[in-house]
Order: structure tokens, then C-alpha cells, then sequence
């Protein structure tokens, strides 16, 4: 009988004095018994609101079952008829806004821990050699190339080679995953796990290639010439600055560059890898979403003096994962709430020394909902800085659009689509960032999964 009183699992933490020096993964895996005794409180509901409310429909209910009965390889499979990516998304996904957000028990005993388990399945399955290569359609002869390697492109990519395409994946970097691999640190996903479950991908015969950046190496027109169709999943990888004066000062990172230095070229091992990074003594992180967080606990594992995150309003409309900001306060990273960035001050040599901001209070609400900020009179102040990095969002590179005029762009510069999915272009379908702007992996992969819905029935008309 299922016990949804007993209390809810949430694994083990490494000690946050000891991982601020290290980029271990942070959350550790379930024991078996931890996981048989979260999986023995879900309620198995007939109408699962966990499983209607994850973008990609994980049949949550059933795989939890089969944890419970310890089918872990056959719970793996489960997960896998809709989602190829069960190690990332049980670390990364917003599970507090979509599965557990939505389970029946989360007001009285505290939701399933749904993140952790499909986490414990996919890692349990892979370590004992229990995952089973999915299944795939015989050839239909057709060939879809698929621009970037993000989780939208993957879950494009996966679904149209079970449906029998032969895919190419074309990435402009030197290795897979997107922000998976060049934003999201290890201590959050482990390398060694986008690694394997881009080698699922790999093994229903999907080729990729690196180095090869769509709208300069070739363009869309010549890939169309080759393929019978594109996706286009590129992301918004061009970084928002704040345009206050002296923001070109020697010492302020846009959080992409910073977290590519980081994530993707390992700079906190130069000089043993090529690529150095340079952390003052006190850094200031701006922004407040996902972004911002792993900036900030990135910088800290540097061995700087003092890391801040400062954020225009408070804390309660903060966009980042309750749990990043919890984290990174553990790790030692300090909050200054409701303060605006107006001016970086940088020494007769061009490094920053300083940055001057002014305070604020929260006014009437914006578009969105959220409280603006309202700058206090007479507020200015000069933080004593030496690195500020810039987290405030993201943009799609319009190299794409910029090359390929038959392609439509909203006024944010992210690719339209009409109301059927497509874009403005016979044959190129589009999903995840480049159309969001920013967003998440499931919405990504949700996007690159209905798109490659639409893809097999315009092959099917060819
Ligand atoms: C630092 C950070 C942390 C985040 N944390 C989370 C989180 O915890 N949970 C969550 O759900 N979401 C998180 N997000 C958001 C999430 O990662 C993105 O929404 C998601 O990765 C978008 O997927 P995508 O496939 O559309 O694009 P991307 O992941 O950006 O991948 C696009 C790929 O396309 C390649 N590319 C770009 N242009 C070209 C071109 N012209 N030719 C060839 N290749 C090209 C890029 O190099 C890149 O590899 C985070 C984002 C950031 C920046």
C-alpha cells in the first residue's frame, strides 16, 4: 500500500563548505532504499496531474511504479518512450513548476520527489547496463539535418530517426549539448552524463557534426539542397548587456562568456587546459535568474574574497530555481535585493574598481505581473568590485535569420512561427530558444519533439 505520509525523500548534499571548492556534482544520487521508499509514497492517480503537466508527457505515474517493484531498466524504457533525455531532465528540469508542482500530495505531505527519482532510474539503468536502445522505423530514404545540438535539436533529432529519417546534427562548437554542456556547470549535470545521453542519440543513427556554424560555414539554402528538410534549434547564445557607461572595463564578463570559460573549456583547470580565466577578490553577479545562480557559485569555486548577486527587485520575483538560490546562499554567495546598476568605475588602467548603483523600491506591477523597480532618489552608492558579470538574458545570433531572408523574425529576434508550427520557409521547421527567446530544456525538447511531428508529415506529402 502506497505511503503518501511518510516523509518525502531528498537525498544527500555534498557539504557546502567543502564543494564551494570543487565542481563535484552537488545532489547525490538515491540509495535503492531511499528511492523504494519515495516511489512507495506516490499515489499512482488515474488522471496523473504530474504526468499532464510535464511538457513532454513522462508517463510519471507508471515508471514510479516500476521503481517500486525494482524494474529499474524497464522504468528507464518507460521514461525513454517520451523522453531520451532522463539523466538531464531529472537534474535540471523546473520540476517545481511542472510535475511536483502539480502532484496531488504537495499541499499536505510535501509532493513526490519526482526530479530524484527519474534521476535515480536513468543513472541506475545506465550504470547496470540496463538501458535498451530505442527502437526505430525502417528507412523512409529522407534526410533531415538538424542545426545545434541543444536539448530541442536532440529531441528533434531523436524522434525523426525513430520515425525512420536519416538526421544529421550540424553544431557550430566543438562539442555537444548546448547550454547543457557550455552554461550548465558539472556540479549541477556531470559532463560524463550529456555525454551519454547524446551517445542514445548517436546510437539510433543520428550523425553529428561539430564546427560547422549554419549561415557561415553553409547556409540554410545549401542544406536544403542536401536534406529533405531542416530544424532549425540554434538557441539565443548572443548575450544582453546593460549598456551603463564603462561596461567595456577590463574585468566584466557577459555570464555567456564566463560560463563558456568555465563549463566548456575548463578554464578552472588552465593551465593544465588552454583556455585561462581571471576572478578578482569580489565579484558582483547582475540578474536573478538560472543564469546568474551558476555564474555565482561558478565564481566562488574560483577562490574569490566575496560573491553578490545583485538583483533590480526582490527576492519573491527572483526567476531563478528556488533550490539555485538556496544553493548558492549555502555556498556562501550574498543577495543585495532592489538595486539597479548604473555606472561601472574602472581605475587609470581600465580596470573595474567599482560599480555604482542606486537602490530601489518595488512600484505598480509590469506586463508580466512582476513589481517594477522604482529607483530611490538620492539612493547611489559604489560597490567595491573588482569582476562584475552580466546575467540579464540572452538573445538568438541572427546570423541565421540574417542569412536567410525567407525566414521571418518577430521584433525580439527570435524566428516566428504561424499557427500551424512552421516557419515562413517551405521544408525548415524551428523549436527551443530561437523561437522563446530563452526558456527551458523541456520546453526545448517539447518544441523539437512536436516539430519533428510536423516534419514527418510534410515528408509524408513530398
Ligand atoms: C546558464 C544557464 C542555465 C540554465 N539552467 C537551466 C535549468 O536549470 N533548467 C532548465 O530547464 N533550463 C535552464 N536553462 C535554459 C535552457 O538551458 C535552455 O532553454 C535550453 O538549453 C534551450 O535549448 P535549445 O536547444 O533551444 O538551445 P541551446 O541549448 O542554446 O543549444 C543551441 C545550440 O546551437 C548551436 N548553434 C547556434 N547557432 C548555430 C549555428 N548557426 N550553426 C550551428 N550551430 C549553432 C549552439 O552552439 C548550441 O550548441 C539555462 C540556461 C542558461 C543560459
Amino acid at each position: 500500500m502506497p505511503n503518501p505520509a511518510a516523509p518525502r525523500q531528498n537525498g544527500k548534499q555534498l557539504n557546502p563548505e567543502v564543494r564551494k571548492h570543487n565542481f563535484d556534482e552537488v545532489a547525490q544520487i538515491f540509495t535503492k532504499e531511499e528511492a523504494l521508499a519515495e516511489a512507495n509514497r506516490c499515489l499512482h492517480c488515474k488522471n496523473a496531474r504530474c504526468q499532464a503537466n510535464c511538457p513532454v508527457g513522462v508517463q510519471i505515474p507508471d515508471f514510479i511504479a516500476l521503481v517500486k517493484d525494482g524494474k529499474v531498466g524497464e522504468a528507464a524504457s518507460k521514461i525513454m518512450e517520451t523522453s531520451l533525455l532522463p539523466a538531464i531532465c531529472g537534474r535540471v528540469c523546473p520540476q517545481e513548476k511542472h510535475c511536483e508542482g502539480n502532484c496531488v500530495l504537495k499541499e499536505k505531505f510535501g509532493s513526490v520527489n519526482i526530479g530524484m527519482l527519474e534521476r535515480y532510474t536513468a543513472d541506475t539503468a545506465r550504470k547496470e547496463g540496463l538501458l535498451t536502445t530505442p527502437v526505430c522505423a525502417k528507412s523512409t530514404g529522407k534526410k533531415v539535418a538538424c542545426i545545434g545540438s541543444g536539448p530541442s535539436s536532440l529531441a528533434a533529432a531523436a524522434e525523426l530517426a525513430r520515425a525512420g529519417h536519416q538526421v544529421t546534427v550540424f553544431e557550430a562548437l566543438h562539442a555537444f549539448g548546448g547550454v547543457l554542456r557550455y552554461g550548465i556547470p558539472s556540479f549541477r549535470l556531470p559532463r560524463e552524463v550529456i555525454d551519454h545521453e547524446i551517445e542514445t542519440v548517436k546510437s539510433m543513427g543520428v550523425t553529428f557534426r561539430t564546427d560547422v556554424l549554419v549561415g557561415a560555414t553553409e547556409t540554410i539554402a545549401d542544406l536544403l539542397k542536401e536534406f529533405d528538410a531542416v530544424y532549425v534549434g540554434s538557441g539565443a547564445g548572443l548575450p544582453t548587456l546593460t549598456g551603463i557607461p564603462g561596461e567595456n572595463a577590463v574585468g566584466v564578463y557577459s555570464a555567456n562568456e564566463f560560463l563558456t570559460r568555465v563549463n566548456l573549456m575548463q578554464a578552472y583547470k588552465f593551465p593544465q587546459t588552454d583556455t585561462p580565466i581571471r576572478i578578482g577578490k569580489r565579484v558582483v553577479v547582475l540578474g536573478g535568474g538560472n543564469s546568474a545562480m551558476d555564474a555565482a557559485r561558478c565564481a566562488m569555486r574560483l577562490g574569490p574574497k566575496s560573491v553578490t548577486v545583485a538583483y533590480r527587485r526582490s527576492a519573491a520575483e527572483m526567476p531563478a530555481r528556488a533550490a539555485e538560490v538556496e544553493h548558492a546562499k549555502e555556498e556562501g554567495v550574498v543577495f543585495e535585493y532592489l538595486v539597479t546598476p548604473k555606472e561601472v568605475v574602472a581605475d587609470e588602467t581600465g580596470h573595474v574598481i567599482g560599480l555604482k548603483c542606486t537602490r530601489n523600491e518595488l512600484g505598480a506591477p509590469d506586463e508580466k505581473g512582476r513589481r517594477r523597480p522604482v529607483e530611490i532618489p538620492g539612493s547611489e552608492f559604489v560597490m567595491p568590485v573588482d569582476t562584475i558579470i552580466v546575467a540579464i538574458g540572452q538573445k538568438p545570433n541572427p546570423i541565421i535569420a540574417k542569412t536567410t531572408p525567407e525566414l521571418k523574425t518577430t521584433e525580439r529576434g527570435v524566428l516566428a512561427l504561424d499557427e500551424e508550427g512552421k516557419t515562413s520557409m517551405p521544408g525548415v521547421y524551428a523549436g527551443g530558444d530561437i523561437i522563446r527567446g530563452g526558456a527551458t530544456v523541456l520546453l526545448a525538447m517539447k518544441d523539437g519533439i512536436e516539430a519533428a511531428k510536423r516534419i514527418n508529415q510534410y515528408l509524408q506529402g513530398k
